[in-house]
């Protein structure tokens, strides 16, 4: 995957909370994501970008469930989940008597 970094080196991208970024100057104006997002985090700015669209912004951030439908729908790879932002889940502890396992 070619890093955001060299698609759009001097892109403004919003970060929020470490969950998700928003690369302002790739956005195309469809608001996909703002219709799409279940927890209704996305709101469409007051701002311009590069290409004369108003990118999305985040509006209620605790509300991000990281659900990544917004990365999924965007067409210009203008939003995403950044890595290693989910929530880490707890390994399931093996049963007594299982190889590794309590004894
Ligand atoms: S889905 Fe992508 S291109 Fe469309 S408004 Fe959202 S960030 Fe912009
Ligand atoms: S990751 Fe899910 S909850 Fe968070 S902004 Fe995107 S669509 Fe909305």
């Amino acid at each position: 995957m070619i890093p955001y970094s060299e698609l759009s080196p001097d892109a403004q991208i919003e970060i929020l909370e470490g969950r998700l970024a928003i690369v302002k100057d790739l956005c195309k104006g469809c608001y996909f994501c703002i219709e799409f997002c279940p927890k209704h985090v996305l709101a469409v700015s007051k701002d311009f970008n590069k290409k004369g669209y108003h990118p999305p912004a985040v509006k209620e951030a605790m509300a991000c469930s990281n659900c990544k439908l917004c990365e999924y729908y965007c067409p210009e790879f203008a939003i995403y989940t950044p890595a290693g932002s989910e929530k880490k889940k707890a390994k399931p502890k093996p049963a007594p008597g299982v190889v590794g396992g309590a004894s």
